[in-house]
């Protein structure tokens, strides 16, 4: 028997050594890795999906609406109570999940011959829409506090010329969030270029008071998108529901991209429906951001490696600590204890999603005990 040959495909030599895109999916009590929300949906909400999603089946032999308007309102009407900002339907677009939304503007605004910027440590799936579109991507640096310098920000743009600048607010991994003053001095040399700013706020209802949303500025700014996500505050991670709000101009322009039918009637019925029970979804936020800002407290009250912890400022359900000399070291021994958080970030830092009050107890039991361990 002769072998067969090797089948040669015709990979896009760029992706010839890429990897998918994932944090670890690991089956263990305590999961503080990927910022979702710990609180499963209650039985009355998933009674409303159920009813929801049983009438949509009604109609599955048709296609969905590819303009879905009712969403979009249910969308607008959520915003309009979570910032009080009134946007029309017109101005909000949606997608299966906050990464599909920031692809179709990678899609409509980037491309080749084109650049996106950015500011690292930020979220790193940005350098993947920018390949997946042809984008040239360049990142700028955050300051040791993990602020944006809103100088260096503008300098960037300049001679970068951008035609699409990406700030997350707050930031994965960081939990920065983004001062007025920064935005707008961004805003403004991006209207030069002209580039689009995407401010992705997909941890935006965890932000501290005080700390604004970039929504109250749509009204003068058309080239400004703000994306928001159902699957953190919402805790809908697993159904798929991101969104945008802009200029109508700039929804028509990704109404352009969108593959036909994209966002399934399924999952049009199932966002309606946990629309509705906004209140109920919504209930744990303020309980979360307790709890994040006394992790944040007892975090810096330890010591490891014989100095004392440094832990980022967050707005976000997440806290970044540090510095550890072994960081694998202390992310395998919470793992060994049944926590799995993640090692992300810059070199010695970790990142830990915040969970119910009994989950938060878990990780805090062990990572003292490893600290002792290490000691
Ligand atoms: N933006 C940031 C900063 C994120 O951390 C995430 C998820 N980890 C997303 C966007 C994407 O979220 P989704 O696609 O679930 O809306």
């Amino acid at each position: 028997m002769t072998t067969p040959a090797v089948p040669v495909l015709p990979l896009r030599p760029e992706l010839a050594d890429e990897v998918p895109y994932g944090a670890p999916q690991l089956d263990v009590p305590v999961l503080l890795n990927v910022n979702e929300n710990p609180f499963a949906p209650s039985e009355e909400v998933v009674a409303t999906i159920a009813a929801s999603v049983a009438e949509a089946a009604r109609g599955l032999n048709r296609y969905p609406d590819r303009d879905f308007p009712g969403l979009r309102q249910d969308l607008a009407d959520f915003l309009a109570v979570e910032s009080g900002v009134r946007l029309d339907p017109s101005q909000v677009w949606a997608a299966n999940g906050s990464n599909e939304v920031m692809l179709h503007l990678l899609q409509a605004f980037g491309g080749p011959g084109r650049t996106a910027v950015s500011f690292a440590p930020t979220y790193s799936m940005y350098p993947e829409y920018a390949r997946d579109t042809h984008t040239r991507w360049v990142t700028g640096r955050r300051a040791e506090d993990f602020t944006i310098d809103p100088a260096a920000a503008v300098a960037l743009i300049e001679a970068e010329r951008p035609s699409v600048v990406l700030l997350a607010s707050p930031n994965n991994p960081t939990g920065t969030a983004l001062p007025r003053e920064t935005l707008e001095a961004v805003l403004d040399a991006a209207a030069r270029v002209p580039a689009v700013v995407v401010v992705d706020e997909a941890y935006a209802e965890f932000r501290r008071e005080g700390t604004p949303s970039a929504l109250d500025l749509l009204a003068d700014h058309p080239h400004l998108a703000v994306t928001r996500t159902m699957s953190k505050a919402f805790a809908a991670a697993g159904m798929r529901l991101g969104y945008l709000a802009a200029s109508t101009a700039l929804v028509d322009a990704l109404r352009v991209v969108r593959l036909p039918y994209h966002l399934s009637a399924v999952t049009q019925a199932a966002a309606r429906a946990a629309l509705a029970h906004r209140d109920s979804l919504l209930a744990q936020v303020a309980d979360l951001r307790a709890q994040r800002d006394a992790l944040v407290a007892w975090l810096r009250t330890q010591r490891a490696g014989g100095r004392a912890l440094q832990v980022a400022e967050t707005d976000a359900n997440f806290v970044l600590f540090g510095t550890f000399d072994d960081r694998h070291a202390v992310w395998q021994g919470l793992l060994d204890r049944g926590v799995l958080i993640r090692e992300t970030g810059p070199e010695g830092w970790l990142r830990v999603s915040v969970g119910t009050p009994a989950e938060t107890r878990a990780f805090q039991d062990a990572l003292t005990d490893v600290i002792a361990q290490e000691e």
